[in-house]
């Protein structure tokens, strides 16, 4: 069976408060009962030149210098996701950045109160998905397999 057509990657950090608060497994089943698919995972510590590039988008703001120590205040896990169009489906079920304000259902709506503890990062574009993927995983720790579950996933014409 071809599963070509559903191999686009993403990445997902589950940030320092979701590893103390013990949401972990929460987290990663959410995107297991979606039907997505995990091809890396692995916990590691974040250091000043890795956020530095994760986060040049934001390098200027005011609360630069706390989000960097937020994500330095324990590890984090970093999960490679696959799937059709999964960069944007797991946007979705992250929900927007303002936890407290992200619709119920989602991951930081269910889950998290604030603007910087929320849970989880998410690449948000195609491009962005493959430059984080790349940044957090070497290509040996990306794993190719096939799910036994796919057939159910996607139907023939999405493939
Ligand atoms: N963040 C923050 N204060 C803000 C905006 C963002 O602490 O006012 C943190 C928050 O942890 C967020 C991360 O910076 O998840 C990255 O911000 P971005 O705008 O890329 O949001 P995301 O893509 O994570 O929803
Ligand atoms: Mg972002």
């Amino acid at each position: 069976m071809n599963f070509d057509g559903v191999n686009e990657k993403t990445l997902v950090l589950i940030k320092p408060d979701a590893i103390q608060r013990g949401l972990t497994g929460e987290i990663i089943s959410r995107f297991e009962r979606k039907g997505i698919k995990m091809v890396g995972i692995k916990m590691m510590g974040l250091d000043d030149d890795l956020l530095k590039q994760h986060y040049s988008h934001l390098a200027d703001k005011s609360f630069f210098p706390s989000l960097v120590k937020f994500m330095k205040s324990s590890p984090i896990i970093a999960v490679c996701f696959e799937g059709l169009e999964v960069v944007n489906a797991v946007r979705l079920l992250c929900g927007i950045t303002k936890a407290r304000e992200a619709e119920a259902g989602s991951i930081r709506g269910d889950l998290a109160m604030s603007v910087s503890c929320n849970v989880v990062h998410a690449s948000d574009s195609t491009e962005n998905a493959k430059k984080e993927v790349e940044r957090f995983f070497k290509a040996d720790e990306i794993h190719d397999y096939s799910k036994s579950d796919y057939e159910h996933v996607y139907a023939e014409d999405e493939r």
